[in-house]
């Protein structure tokens, strides 16, 4: 929601949930050519925050792997969607806790 009120905020039409794209995108931009992302940090395993990093620690057989199936299935969708053509944006959801960061990333991601 986040995201949606900043796109929403510097003027981008956007569609939601795309399901006949690659991974189906959180926010799509047809006239633009660019779709958003917004992942959480535990499920698509970001690398660089705590509660992506964070591994539960029973049942580690199954977490483990399926986290990592998790992001290699993100990879392989932004990379299907650049070869169609379109520009990707990843947003995590460690970086809505920054509003101020996250508004000018969007705008460059626009420019
Ligand atoms: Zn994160």
């Amino acid at each position: 929601m986040t995201v949606r009120r900043l796109v929403h905020r510097l003027g981008f039409r956007y569609a939601l949930h795309r399901r006949d794209l690659p991974g189906s995108p959180d926010l799509v931009f047809p006239s633009r050519g660019r779709v958003i992302f917004v992942h959480g940090c535990f499920w698509h395993a970001h690398g660089v925050c705590r509660a992506g990093r964070n591994r539960p620690s029973s049942n580690q057989a199954y977490w483990i792997p399926k986290l990592n199936r998790n992001r290699e299935r993100d990879a392989a969708n932004r990379r299907c969607l650049r070869n169609l053509g379109w520009r990707v944006l990843v947003i995590w959801e460690c970086q809505l806790k920054n509003p101020d960061r996250l508004r000018a990333r969007i705008a460059r991601f626009f420019e």
